[in-house]
């Protein structure tokens, strides 16, 4: 892309009206207004409790069976897949055609991608679901200038997570940031991968294995997180009481003992 354009600087701050229009279409592949036409993200309201109320809370724990397991799986993958590609693509919107991409249109990428066939595997999953994500990505965009966004839309992710895994009494395990998850091979573990994000499918030079970004930075996420968890909670189950988070920077004490 470099080069080929010039510099960001060189660019228009902005393109708008029919320009845009017809870069969206026709460059970004983002089918044109249907029902969608007004559609705005609508921030999602705390609850506010009326004077005098006190709260009560229950806890259940769920037990998913096989086929509930899988369609959780299914549904988090799809979710994690829709805001990335959400990401992606206001990303490459400002960055290569200074055109902005917001909460409407990225749900009518979202029809799209589930129309077609390489990524019909979306329509398994809610669709009200998935714009919960494009919601989230949304809100991240809104609040945080361009630089901050990823970071600080995935910290308060993190916080709601970690709030979760101690109320079902399970541990959320937080790699470190540096962990190159997107350019180690899960096959053969070379760090070989692009570290151009643009990048969704590679082939790893060392063993040939061919990888979907997403999903193989998944597979090492799940390894590295495993490992974490090990090197805190022991290998035997029951050795020590897993506590709810565990997060890679604060191990280096760890590290020493095990
Ligand atoms: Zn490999």
């Amino acid at each position: 892309m470099a080069g080929q354009e010039g510099s960001p600087a060189d660019r228009p701050a902005r393109v708008t009206g029919d320009e845009a229009r017809r870069i969206k279409r026709e460059d970004l592949g983002i089918p044109g207004r249907s029902k969608h036409e007004k559609r705005a993200a609508v921030p999602v309201k705390g609850r506010t409790k009326a004077a005098g109320t006190r709260e009560r809370t229950y806890r259940f724990r769920f037990h998913p069976s096989p086929g509930q397991a899988d369609q959780l799986v299914r549904t988090f993958g799809a979710c994690r897949w829709v805001y990335n590609r959400g990401l992606d693509l206001r990303r490459e919107g400002w960055e290569r055609h200074r055109v902005s991409i917001g909460y409407a249109e990225t749900c009518r990428a979202l029809t799209g991608w589930r129309r077609a066939e390489e990524t019909s595997w979306l329509r398994e999953v809610s669709s009200t679901v998935l714009q919960q994500s494009l919601r989230h990505l949304d809100g991240a965009f809104k609040r945080f200038s361009r630089e901050g966004i990823t970071d600080a839309g995935w910290g308060a992710l993190l916080r709601r997570l970690a709030y979760k895994a101690e109320w079902y009494g399970r541990t959320l395990v937080v790699v470190d940031p540096r962990y190159p998850s997107t350019r180690i091979c899960s096959r053969c573990q070379s760090v070989e991968g692009p570290t151009d994000l643009s990048v969704r499918v590679w082939t790893c030079a060392s063993c040939g294995a061919t990888h979907d970004r997403d999903g193989n930075a998944a597979v090492n996420l799940r390894e590295e997180g495993l490992r974490l968890y090990r090197l805190v909670v022991g290998a035997d189950p029951g050795e020590r009481v897993a506590p709810p988070l565990i997060r890679a920077v604060d191990l280096a004490t760890y590290g020493q003992a095990v």
